[in-house]
């Protein structure tokens, strides 16, 4: 399934539960607009390449919308609009007042040079600068970006419209960027983890992880959960991975990862592949890289008894079938890595108040706002006895939905 059927089935899931009307149900999945650019630029070699880039505003029904960019090869129009419905989602479900986007550029950063980085992500702006804005459409890192191309932007932009640090989140603290921004995706993600564990009577201490991709969220997801006393047993990025039953020294291979560009070749661990770890013998799966990775091949063999989907759109209809049918619990990406656009959201109520929180006032508002969330939904789930995945999206639809409604056409 391509990744838009993919949102479009999950949202009918729960729209059919709900009783959606099918007019609601066309309003509410509708983009409301899809901006695709040019980019082009001189590459250091001299040679000019074209690039596309895309943004998809999905819905402001609560407020201006929200959502990361995307520089990575898979980047395309249905993704993108894929990803932008999720933010629709997700912003309602922890209940912070915007809609949501995503944008992104069909590009492998590996192959470009900080120069051409910079360059590509400024071009970007010129084509992009007039649809987005801190009170229209608040761009954030994705995959493949983070906190200096954000700068970048953030500087682009202003040459437009003068001082604006608002205009996006995810900036370099010492850039009007929120202490505490760049863990949280992955400090959400360890929290919601161990509160879905111990909801189910296992204690965090006692469990074996695996997880697919090292990058920000990955790394900040592995890091908290060993720090909670977790075994994070195996982990994979692009290029393979790395395993230890006995579990993997975080902080070592942090630093043998940001040495090497990757974890393959980590001393004191076994080889695994992409397609090893995900059916690991373990008890708890965080895939934290890209989408669609649990599909109807793969999901019969998976052995872990809880996954959490710390990447946007991991796991595919079928997949997701086949674990209800399984008894394996799935702690939906809409739910799970919401903690990133929530210090996203004070990061941007920090630059309009020209005030700055200290971390820890970050870290308090990021746990109390996941942990409401959370037990919203499963109570919802309890409520109606529907999965996880269901009770996300009927508290986000329905927040979405009432907003519409009341706003009016
Ligand atoms: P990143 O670019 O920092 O890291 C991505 C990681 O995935 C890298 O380790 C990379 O090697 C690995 N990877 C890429 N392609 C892969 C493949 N084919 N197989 C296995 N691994 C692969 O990205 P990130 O910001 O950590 O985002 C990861 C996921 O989390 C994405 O799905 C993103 O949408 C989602 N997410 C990110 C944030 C955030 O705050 N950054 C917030 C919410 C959700």
């Amino acid at each position: 399934m391509r990744p838009f059927e993919t949102a479009s089935f999950y949202f009918d899931q729960a729209a059919e539960v709900m009783g959606l009307s099918s007019n609601m149900r066309v309003l509410l999945m509708t983009p409301l607009r899809e901006v695709k650019v040019q980019v082009s630029l001189e590459m250091d070699d001299g040679q000019i390449r074209t690039f596309i880039g895309y943004r998809t505003q999905h819905d402001r029904a609560r407020g201006p919308m929200k959502g990361g960019l995307r520089y990575h090869p898979q980047v395309d129009e249905d993704e993108v609009r894929a990803l932008a419905a999720l933010m629709t989602w997700k912003t309602a479900v922890v209940n912070i007042p915007y809609g949501g986007a995503k944008g992104g550029i069909g590009v492998d950063v590996q192959r470009l040079s900080l120069g051409e980085l910079e360059r590509i992500t400024r071009r970007f702006v010129d084509e992009l600068h007039d649809v987005v804005g801190p009170d229209k459409d608040i761009p954030a890192p994705d995959m493949g970006t983070n906190a200096q191309v954000m700068a970048w932007f953030m500087s682009q932009y202003e040459k437009y419209h003068g001082f604006n640090p608002a205009c996006v989140t995810g900036k370099p603290v010492e850039l009007h960027g929120a202490e505490g921004r760049e863990e949280a995706t992955g400090r959400g993600v360890a929290h919601l983890t161990r509160r879905l564990l111990e909801k189910q009577g296992r204690p965090v201490t006692d469990a074996r992880v695996a997880i697919q991709g090292f990058g920000n969220v990955g790394t900040f997801t592995a890091s908290f959960l060993h720090a909670m006393g977790a075994k994070v047993v195996a982990i994979t990025d692009a290029y393979g991975g790395v395993a230890n039953p006995r579990g993997l020294d975080i902080l070592a291979l942090l630093k043998h990862a940001t040495e090497k560009g990757r974890v393959s070749g980590f001393p004191e661990a076994e080889p695994v592949t992409n397609d090893e770890l995900l059916t690991a013998d373990v008890d708890v799966l965080i895939p934290a890289a890209i989408g669609g990775v649990l599909n109807a091949e793969n999901a019969k063999s998976v052995r872990a008894k809880f996954i959490v989907e710390a990447a946007n759109g991991p796991t595919e209809p079928e997949a997701d079938e086949i674990f209800s049918q399984r008894g394996i619990l799935v702690l939906p990406d809409i739910l799970a890595n919401a903690g990133g656009v929530t210090v996203s959201y004070f990061e941007w109520v920090q630059n309009r108040q020209h005030f700055k929180w200290q971390r820890e006032r970050v870290r308090e508002e990021l746990d109390r706002i996941m942990a409401e969330s959370f037990d919203r939904v499963m109570q919802i789930a309890e409520e109606k006895k529907v999965s996880l995945r269901v009770a996300a999206y009927i508290l986000g639809i329905g927040r979405v939905g009432r907003a519409t409604v009341l706003a009016g056409l």
